[in-house]
C-alpha cells in the first residue's frame, strides 16, 4: 500500500480502526492454510520469529515506513539500506497497457516486480548471506515478498492514469503529453478532501469485502466464494511469475477507470515530498462499489493462492 502513513500512525496513536492491514492479513492467512503440511511452512517457520504468522509478517514491509522510533532494529537497518523503500511496493504503468514490460513508462529496476525478482533469489540462494543489492537476508526476503504479492494483487499498486490538459486520460506510451496520477492518489472522491481512490482500493474495497462476505473466518469466506483456478498457475522460472502476475493485474487496472472522469483539477503546491502537481475530484457510479468489492475478493484470494504457489517452488518437498 502507498502514502498510507496517517492512517497507520493513527493505529499506532489512536483508537482509530482502520482497514489497511487486513489485506494483507488475510492474504498471509490463505497462504499459510494452501502450505499446512508442507516443506515451505517448515521452512518458513525457521525464518519467522516463535509465534510470528504469515499474516503479521504481510504487513512487516509497511510496518518500516513508520517514523524512526516505532521501528525494530531489523527494520531500522533494512530502511538505512534502501532509503527509497517506499517504491518497493508499486509500479506505475498507464492503464491502457496490456502486459508489464521493464521500460514501460512507470516501471524502473527497483519497482514491486523487481524487488520480487530480487527477493525469490535471495530466498532460492544456498547461503543466508547479504550478497545482494537490497543487503537483505532471507528472513526480510520472506517479509518482503509476502507483503508485495498482495500489493501486486490490487489493481493501483501495478496499473496508473495519464491525464491530459483537457482532463482526459491519455497513454504517454503513445506520446501523449499526461500527467501522472501516482497510483491515484491525486484522485479524490466527491471532493478535494475525499478519499483518494487509491486508499479506495487499499481499504474501502476489503472493508466491502469483508461487510458482504462476514467478517467471521473472513479468509475461509474468501476462499469459498473465489476458489483457485487452474489459470491461476503461473508458468515457466519463478522469477518471471511476478511480471506474469502484474500483466494479470493490469487487466483489472483499466477496470479501476472505467466510467470515471477526472474534473475540477486543483494546484497543488510543492512541499518536501512532493512537487507542484494537479489533483482532480472523480465520481463513482452507482455501481463501483459492487464491481470493485468483486474484483477485490478475487485478487486477494488469488494472492494468497499465489503466494503460497511461490513457497511451495521455492522450497518444493524433497522426494
Ligand atoms: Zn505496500
Amino acid at each position: 500500500m502507498r502514502i498510507i502513513l496517517f492512517p497507520l500512525l493513527m493505529l499506532l496513536v489512536g483508537n482509530v480502526h482502520a482497514y489497511g492491514p487486513a489485506g494483507h492479513e488475510v492474504v498471509g492467512t490463505i497462504a499459510e492454510r494452501y502450505l499446512e503440511g508442507t516443506r515451505a511452512l517448515k521452512e518458513v517457520r525457521t525464518l519467522l520469529y516463535k509465534g510470528e504468522t504469515l499474516a503479521r509478517a504481510s504487513t512487516w514491509a509497511d510496518r518500516a515506513k513508520f517514523p524512526e522510533k516505532y521501528l525494530s532494529a531489523e527494520m531500522k537497518e533494512f530502511v538505512k539500506n534502501n532509503p527509497q523503500h517506499h517504491s518497493f511496493h508499486y509500479c506505475d504503468v498507464p492503464f491502457q497497457e496490456t502486459a508489464y514490460r521493464l521500460g514501460l513508462i512507470g516501471t524502473h529496476q527497483q519497482d514491486i516486480v523487481h524487488i520480487l525478482e530480487i527477493c525469490i533469489h535471495v530466498l532460492q540462494a544456498p547461503a543466508d548471506i547479504r550478497d545482494n543489492s537490497l543487503k537483505i537476508n532471507k528472513r526480510i526476503a520472506l517479509m518482503l515478498i509476502t507483503h508485495l504479492v498482495g500489493d501486486l494483487h490490487q489493481p493501483l499498486h501495478v496499473g496508473c492514469s495519464y491525464i491530459d490538459a483537457d482532463d482526459k486520460f491519455v497513454n504517454p506510451e503513445t506520446g501523449a503529453k499526461g500527467q501522472e496520477d501516482a497510483g491515484a492518489n491525486y484522485l479524490h472522491v466527491k471532493t478535494r478532501s475525499g478519499t483518494p481512490l487509491h486508499g479506495y482500493w487499499d481499504t474501502q474495497t476489503v472493508k466491502l469485502a469483508r461487510d458482504h462476505l462476514g467478517t467471521e473466518d473472513f479468509p475461509t469466506a474468501i476462499t469459498q466464494k473465489t476458489p483457485s483456478k487452474p489459470e491461476w498457475d503461473a508458468t515457466g522460472p519463478i522469477d518471471t511469475w511476478p511480471t506474469q502476475w502484474a500483466t494479470d493485474t493490469l487487466g483489472f487496472s483499466k477496470r479501476c477507470f472505467q466510467d470515471i472522469t477526472p474534473r475540477d483539477r486543483f494546484l497543488v503546491p510543492k512541499n518536501e515530498k512532493h512537487d507542484e502537481h494537479f489533483e482532480w475530484i472523480v465520481t463513482l457510479s452507482p455501481t463501483y462499489p459492487e464491481h470493485s468489492r468483486d474484483i477485490v475478493e478475487v485478487e486477494l484470494s488469488k494472492a494468497g493462492y499465489r503466494l503460497a504457489a511461490l513457497l511451495k517452488a521455492i522450497w518444493p518437498e524433497v522426494k
